[in-house]
């Protein structure tokens, strides 16, 4: 059992910038990294939209320099995951990762969300085969071929144009006929003559023998149902938060998402959270670092207010 003052779980955006802040507040916080390090952000290709940086910056890239200024002031990193908490009765909250089991006098939560599945058959079977979660992490074995990109937000949009530099051509199937995904976004794909779309319209099933070979489209508006041949999937369709842990301990909504206060503290006082684990509404690099900046500070007063 290892002692600890503040633990953070999860090494996205906000969980690294509560790192920092509680890391110059001297409380040598220790962030368990979950089993994504950098988060969300870490498989995305360019972040165009974190002030401070005139050109694009990479997600891999931007949170590596993240984790290395929370370092600098003190932060531990462990590559691990949380595995079972028990935040009742605490302070101290008893946390169980794969290596070890932690106390802790406060705890930051900022597990963040994952990608959300189409829940079709055939998706499941072929995740590594075809099917993908991040353009970033498997663009590159589509060199020359034909992909589809599902979903219309800005996420679609913006990975299917990252994908433009290796496929051959790119079709975006939304299930309606208007993107969710910002103006600049839309204007870029709309000059890129790889991308095309297919409006209406939704991924019934996933087809392929032990690679993705194709998908089973239906029109929402005609009903008519059709087969478009691929060699990849590609899913951008929302997020879930990762909040299975704390079921039952800590308040949520109907969604799973946490429930915080100003002072980004949960029902259970000592334990607080930031990003995208209490935020459905905005979720952006730059309103997670705030809000993981919010919580550290709440942190450090209450942990003052304690002594
Ligand atoms: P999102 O905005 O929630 O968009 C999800 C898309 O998937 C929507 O177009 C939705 O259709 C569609 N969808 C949902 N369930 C579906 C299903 N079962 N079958 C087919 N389509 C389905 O998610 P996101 O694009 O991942 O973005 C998440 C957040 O990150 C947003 O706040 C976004 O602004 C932000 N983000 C920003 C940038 C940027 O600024 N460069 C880049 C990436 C993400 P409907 O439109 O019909 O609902």
């Amino acid at each position: 059992m290892t002692k600890e003052k503040v633990i953070i779980i999860g090494s996205g955006p906000a969980g690294l910038t509560a790192a920092l802040y509680t890391a110059r507040a001297m409380l040598s916080p220790l962030v368990i990294t979950g089993n994504q390090l950098g988060g969300q952000v870490s498989i995305t290709s360019d972040v165009e939209n974190y002030p401070g940086f005139e050109e694009a910056v990479t997600g891999p890239g931007l949170v590596e320099q993240m984790q290395k200024q929370a370092e600098r002031f003190g932060a531990r990193v462990l590559i691990d995951e949380v595995t079972q908490a028990d935040l009742n009765g605490g302070p101290p909250f008893h946390l169980k990762t794969h290596g070890d089991s932690f106390e802790a006098d406060a705890i930051v939560i900022a597990t963040g969300s994952s990608p959300r599945r189409l829940g079709v058959p055939g998706e499941e079977g072929l995740i590594g085969r075809g099917v993908s979660f991040c353009a970033t992490c498997d663009g590159f074995f589509f060199r020359g071929k034909d992909v589809v990109v599902v979903g219309g937000g800005d996420s679609a949009v913006e990975e299917g144009l990252f994908l433009t530099k290796f496929a051959s051509r790119v079709r975006i199937i939304h299930r309606r006929d208007e993107l969710r995904a910002g103006e600049t976004l839309k204007r870029r794909a709309a000059a890129n003559d790889k991308i095309s779309y297919i409006w209406d319209t939704v991924v019934e099933e996933v087809r392929g023998n032990g690679k993705v070979e194709a998908v089973r489209l239906k029109n929402l508006k005609t009903g008519a149902q059709s087969e478009q041949a691929t060699d990849g999937v590609f899913i951008f369709v929302g997020h879930f938060p990762n909040s299975d842990l704390f079921k039952g301990q800590l308040t949520m909504d109907d969604h799973g998402y946490l429930i915080t206060d100003k002072a980004m503290m949960t029902n259970v006082p000592g334990v607080f959270a930031a990003g995208e684990i209490q935020d459905p509404v905005y979720r952006q690099v730059a309103t997670s670092v705030g809000q993981g900046c919010a919580a550290a500070i709440s942190l450090e007063r209450w942990l003052a207010a304690r002594e």
